[in-house]
């Protein structure tokens, strides 16, 4: 990859730091110990990880003991829906809440509860993108067990009202998880003072490395593990734990716990100013989403008579040198199918075809947007049909 790409793709995955490479190096050539090992080598592994999890539990204003490093953030999901409903759920076929536009790591373990006799109940969300605590409220039922929102959608960007949300699930008796893997890093995220009671969050979404995620637990909350065996992670997740990926992801905790303010106003201010200049110079172009709730840099277009041609256009936009993506990077093999988030928000089956997701991240520069902001809308005009873009040339002069 040439440096002269545009990365806008940062909702899928962001570029590693290089703080955080430097920090996991040690880790890989020589501090390969195995840290349930009670010699040198082993002690020297668990300070790392340890280490590593007080710096994730500080980001999110969590206890260490609170922490349980996983595989990925699909991992911490399944984990939080299958660990905190699944015993319930097959004793009385209890109640489980999620909303229709989850990441598919939430709403495929919705669907292994149901098979299993839960009753899970997917709730609307506004045309804005947003779950409504009114809403869940009106889907709370005496046996609801569990309620999962995420806190900010990968498609949209859009920001849930995870406070209140939360004080409707336990106010109806059920526990409260959220699946922040776009959002943390990125905004303010207190789990305590939010009410979370379980949240998901990955590494390679904050520039740290693949491969590794966290799932917190509120102290003193039973978890069923999906993996047994040598009981690490104090019984919640069994294998031995990948030290490098955690260290890696305790420094891109650090770094953004410490940069996160500065970063996220740079990104509001180059978003806005993009989106601005797009709206100027490509005609009928819409937002997609809550245009104030939602994460600093990701911004979801649609360009109307262009619905069932995003991708060609993201192709277009990749042979020019960009990187955006059609919605989420999980779903990208169906993405000729309306977007089931979009679909979400009411839209008609056209419509729900197609948004352009564009994601800025700490190394974008407004150089760079200024380049996507030229060949955007010359990549719009390859594409959109003849008829549309002569009634557009009035609009365009
Ligand atoms: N949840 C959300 C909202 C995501 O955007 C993603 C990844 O795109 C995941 C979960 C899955 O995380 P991971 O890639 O670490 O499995």
């Amino acid at each position: 990859m040439t440096s002269a790409r545009i990365y806008l793709d940062y909702a899928a995955t962001s570029p590693i730091d290089p703080r955080v490479v430097a920090a996991m190096r040690p880790w890989i050539e020589e501090g390969w110990g195995n840290p349930s090992s009670l010699h040198a080598e082993g002690r020297a592994a668990r300070e790392a990880v340890e280490a590593a999890r007080a710096e994730v539990a500080r980001l999110i204003g969590a206890r260490p003991n609170e922490i349980v490093f996983t595989g990925s953030g699909t991992e911490a999901n399944n984990l939080a829906l299958l660990g905190l409903a699944d015993g319930a759920c097959a004793a009385d076929h209890a109640h489980v809440v999620a909303s229709s536009f989850e990441h598919p790591s939430v709403l495929e373990p919705c669907r292994a509860l149901r098979r299993r006799e839960a009753v899970i109940t997917l709730l609307p969300v506004t045309p804005d993108g947003i779950v409504l605590p009114e809403t869940l409220h009106g889907a709370m039922r005496p046996n609801t067990r569990l309620v999962s929102i995420m806190a900010a959608n990968n498609v949209l960007g859009t920001l849930q009202p995870i406070r209140e949300l939360s004080e409707v699930a336990h106010a109806g008796g059920a526990r409260f998880h959220t699946d922040a893997v776009q959002a943390v890093g990125y905004v303010p995220i207190d789990v305590h003072r939010g009410g979370i009671d379980a949240l998901s969050m990955s590494a390679h979404k904050l520039g740290g490395p693949k491969g590794v995620g966290a799932l917190f637990v509120r102290d003193g909350i039973e978890i069923e593990p999906l993996l047994r065996g040598g009981g690490q992670e104090g019984g919640r997740r069994s294998a031995t734990e990948n030290v490098a990926g955690i260290v890696g992801f305790g420094e891109a905790a650090r770094i953004a716990r410490e940069e996160r303010v500065d970063v996220a106003a740079r990104l509001v201010q180059l978003r806005d100013r993009l989106h601005r200049v797009i709206a100027e110079r490509v005609p009928e172009t819409y937002l997609i989403g809550d245009r104030y709730r939602r994460l600093p840099g990701h911004l979801c277009l649609g360009f109307s008579g262009l619905e069932n041609d995003t991708i060609r256009l993201m192709l277009e936009l990749d042979a020019a040198g960009v990187a955006v993506s059609t919605g989420s990077a999980c779903s990208a093999h169906t993405a000729a199918e309306p977007s089931y988030v979009l679909t979400a928000l009411g839209f008609d089956q056209l419509r729900a075809r197609g948004a352009l997701r564009i994601t800025l991240g700490r190394r974008t520069t407004a150089e760079e947007l200024d380049r996507f902001a030229e060949i955007l809308p010359r990549a719009v005009k390859t594409l959109r049909p003849v008829a549309k873009s002569s009634h557009f040339a009035g609009v365009q002069q």
